[in-house]
């Protein structure tokens, strides 16, 4: 049987793996072209970002095209990856089990993550080669008891040249991306079309039959009998709406927030972000040099990448947000969310002035990238990864399923859901390997 998988990022390269290892012939359609890493230094950008040259976030994708951004509202901005490899090209490497309200709905994924955390293999970032600063600033967020820990990175220790720069694509290939597993798929006999961002799909009588993919090259349409959406929190539901059906509002993005300070010659771009992590109830703080607000904020202008020192606190956010037909996005902070980001926030603040970091610490830009909740699975919907509500061939195998923001990274999470829905296709399904 002939499958379409719809995106190429954490969730579509894992079922494409899957299918495509279980004897399905599988087609992964890709919005984006194929990926490439940014290959300047940073330090490039300094003289025009002090004169404000480089504009709004929403310019990222003329300096670095794979990186789509979308306002949200006034102060809020979503960004993701629409290239090869999704979302994943861009992460910090992060690799840790997010699983926030799915045991609520009875969804445990503990044999997905194990499974894939053998196959990505996980490793902290030595110690010895993190920051002094870095280090200065674990020891206070220990002494302020928020028990920080060593973060779990799909990055190998060996290739990596401490450069920084992992959300703007890892040139040495020391970081993990989904790339490998559609190498996977595709040695398993899949094949992948780049710049061909899927409408719709195409339903005749609650039946799928294939999706019609447009672009300013043109529509085409590709037919099949079994259609999986892997295009993210916003791309699936954009999809999803323009097929007839109904998706919720409920995105969540787990809004990152970076408060500045300066310490002469930090250099803290000299190891990969976030190294550490300490979780707390709704957010996590983390070391890290927030390059969109460096280059973007203008209240960040003044500070030279050297000296600038960031914290991160990435909040799970209220579920409140909607996706429409054209792919406009329309979320807030909830009253509740920049309660907590302010107090969050205080807590970066402290731990970098506790490790002699000094002011004033401003705030970055809001912004998140961990996009889900617009198709959530309900309890009943678990026993097979599916809605009831979704025509017969159609598939849904992202975050959108997550009904819960995560305020954690969720990579791992979206390549675990897209294994599971994938075990689900291939079980009720038992006679469609070619
Ligand atoms: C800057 C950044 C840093 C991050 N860092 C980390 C981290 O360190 N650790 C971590 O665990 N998580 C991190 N994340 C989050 C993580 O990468 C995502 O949650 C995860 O990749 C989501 O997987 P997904 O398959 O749902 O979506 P995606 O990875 O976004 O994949 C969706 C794919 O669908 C394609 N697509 C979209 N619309 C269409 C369409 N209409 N037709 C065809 N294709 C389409 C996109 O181009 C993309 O390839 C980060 C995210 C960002 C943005
Ligand atoms: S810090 Fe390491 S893993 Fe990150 S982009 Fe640079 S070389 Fe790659």
């Amino acid at each position: 049987m002939k499958a379409i998988v719809v995106g190429s990022g954490a969730s579509g390269a894992t079922i494409a793996r899957e299918l495509s290892k279980n004897g399905l012939e599988v087609l992964i359609l890709e919005a984006g072209g194929n990926f490439k890493p940014f290959t300047r230094h940073v330090s490039w950008s300094e003289p025009f970002r002090k004169l404000g040259i480089l504009g709004s976030a929403s310019n990222i994708n003329k300096i670095f095209p794979p990186m789509n951004s979308i306002k949200s509202s006034p102060d809020l901005a979503l960004f993701r990856g629409i290239t090869t490899g999704g979302c994943t090209v861009l992460t910090c490497g992060n690799l840790v089990r997010a699983e926030e309200g799915l045991h609520h709905i009875g969804l445990k994924l503990e044999s997905e993550f194990q499974e894939l955390e053998n196959l990505i293999k996980v490793e902290t970032f030595p110690e010895n080669r993190w920051r002094p600063l870095s280090r200065e600033m674990f020891k206070s967020a220990v002494k302020l008891g928020l028990d920080p820990e060593s973060t779990p990175k799909a990055v190998n220790e060996k290739k990596c040249i401490s450069c920084g720069l992992c959300e703007l694509g890892c040139v040495k290939g020391a970081r993990w991306d989904s790339r490998n597993f559609i190498d996977d798929a595709c040695a398993g006999g899949a094949t992948i079309k780049i710049n061909s961002p899927v409408k719709k799909v195409i339903i005749e009588k609650g039946i799928v039959k294939g999706v019609e993919t447009g672009s300013i090259l043109g529509k085409n349409t590709y037919k099949s009998d079994l259609v999986v959406l892997a295009a993210g929190g916003i791309g699936s539901a954009q999809i999803l709406e323009n097929s007839g059906i109904e998706t919720s509002p409920h995105l969540w993005a787990d809004v990152v927030l970076t408060m500045g300070g300066i310490f002469k010659n930090a250099k803290m771009l000299k190891e990969p972000p976030m190294v550490w992590y300490s979780k707390q109830e709704d957010y996590i703080l983390s070391p890290y040099v927030d390059i969109l607000s460096h280059w973007f904020h203008k209240p960040w202008r003044k500070v030279s990448i050297n000296d600038r020192v960031g914290m991160m606190v990435k909040l799970a956010d209220s579920e409140e947000g909607k996706v429409d037909k054209q792919g406009k996005v329309d979320k807030n902070l909830s009253p509740k969310d920049r309660d907590t980001l302010k107090k969050a926030s205080s807590m970066a603040s402290l731990i970098m002035k506790e490790s002699g970091v000094k002011g004033p610490y401003i705030q970055g830009m809001y912004n998140g990238g961990h996009l889900g909740g617009t198709f959530p699975l309900e309890a009943a919907d678990v026993k097979n990864m599916r809605s009831e509500q979704l025509p017969s061939g159609l598939w849904v195998g992202d975050l959108s399923l997550v009904p819960r923001s995560q305020g954690m990274p969720t990579m791992l999470l979206a390549a675990a859901i897209g294994l599971r829905v994938a075990r689900k296709i291939l079980e009720s399904m038992p006679d469609a390997a070619k």
